[in-house]
């Protein structure tokens, strides 16, 4: 076996735990999977078909991963680059398209035909418009300070509404679009290998559904999407992250149970919605099936259920969390001097946080840490004792996405 078939038996076995090994950032490299058919694991993965007429590819990388894996693609076939399929128009899946035309002009050739979903440029305007917000948020949430955020994309060449199919040396790909992690996702059904790419709507981890930082997600269009997926009876499934997995009886339990927490989620937050509940009180009530939660393929090692909850509550409501204070609130400064004051200090606030944290109340420890962070800012005490709150909330969270926020906090 190679790397990625090894990675995922050790994590299908619990050999190898998620959060030991975030299978979400993985980089394994190039292994085949059927005739002319190989995947690159490489944090976001790709696909290589090879034809026989012309080489087509489902996703890119990254602008820092891309050259790795057209590198990787080019070690395991020559063949001319004929189509690229983005599933999504996220940064880390598209951006390696560009070594793909300068290859094909090396070669003397035609550039590839890139083939997305109708809004990837939209996603595209949208990038460029948010260039600054977009790389402030994403140093945030991979701990990657001073990353640059691109505003140059490959635009695609034929754009897909609802379905298309490429039909190309005895391959045929069926592509669909269904809305999930973005709007703009298309996902693949690859015979006679009978394989699926499914882009980002399968990556290793608890659906990134929730995403604090980023634009809206859409839980119950996801779980469909995995139903349809399911319902090709696969033998191979590509991830958009993490490694590949096979066989027939693994591929419909890993796309039944996503969608299974998907639908729960949805079903319940729906139901107190309904209920009038304030989201404070939706978030307490909803209870996560952690039996679902367990799988590796599931575990909250990128974003969590609880951020899935307050992306439902964006969906079908909207900013307002239900609290009247929370309408038009003070700024947060002058709501931390009055409780300091009220409190007999920012120390007092402190000293109570620092007692909290080491009961493990972490929710609580952290607001009264941000007020006495906020009504004595020129405290390098109160600022240290602060940050290693945070950096404790840090260490006990799961998700990659609560981690950084977090780790940012302490260290400001
Ligand atoms: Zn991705």
């Amino acid at each position: 076996m190679g790397a990625v078939r090894d990675f995922a038996a050790q994590l299908l076995s619990g050999a190898v735990r998620p959060e030991e090994q975030n299978p979400f950032t993985t980089f394994l490299g190039l292994e085949e999977y059927a005739p002319g058919i190989a995947f690159v694991s490489g944090f976001a993965n790709a696909v290589a078909i090879d034809t026989g007429e012309g080489l087509i590819v489902v996703d890119t990388g990254s602008q820092l991963t891309g050259a790795m894996i057209h590198g990787a693609i080019r070690g395991w076939t020559r063949a001319p680059a004929d189509t690229i399929v983005y599933t999504h128009g996220h940064a880390d899946h598209v951006m390696g398209a560009f070594l793909w035309d300068d290859d094909s002009a090396g070669a003397g050739g035609a550039r590839p035909t890139v083939i997305a979903h109708e809004l990837v440029p939209k996603r595209f305007e949208r990038y460029v418009k948010t260039a600054g917000y977009n790389a402030a948020i994403n140093a945030r949430q991979f701990r990657v300070p001073g990353l640059q955020w691109p505003t140059q994309y490959r635009q695609p060449d034929v754009l897909v509404s609802k379905a298309h199919t490429i039909s190309k040396g005895g391959v045929t790909i069926e592509l669909r679009h269904d809305r999930g992690e973005t709007d703009d996702h298309l996902w693949a059904y690859v015979e006679p290998s009978r394989a699926i790419c499914t882009g980002d709507l399968v990556i290793w981890a608890s659906p990134n559904c929730g995403n604090p930082q980023k634009v809206q997600r859409y839980p119950l269009e996801w779980a469909n999407a995995l139903d349809a997926m399911r319902a090709k009876n696969a033998r191979i499934l590509f991830p958009g992250h993490g490694p590949a997995i096979e066989g027939e009886d693994v591929v419909r339990e890993v796309l039944e149970t996503s969608a299974a927490l998907l639908r729960s989620l949805h079903d319940q937050c729906v139901a107190l919605m309904n209920e009038g509940l304030a989201l404070a009180d939706v978030i307490a009530r909803v209870r996560v099936d952690e039996s679902l939660l367990a799988k590796p393929w599931l575990r909250p090692v990128y974003d969590e259920p609880e951020f899935i909850l307050r992306n439902l509550w964006r969906l079908y409501g909207g900013w307002y969390d239900g609290n009247p204070a929370h309408l038009k609130p003070s700024h947060p400064d002058a709501l931390a001097n009055e409780v300091a004051s009220l409190a007999g200090g920012a120390t007092a606030l402190i000293d109570r946080a620092e007692k909290l944290c080491a009961a493990g109340e972490l929710r609580l420890a952290c607001e009264l840490a941000e007020w006495a962070g906020r009504a004595s800012p020129e405290d390098a005490g109160i600022r240290a004792r602060r940050a290693a709150i945070y950096r404790a909330r840090a260490e006990r969270e799961t998700s990659l996405m609560a981690r950084g926020v977090y780790e940012d906090a302490a260290n400001k």
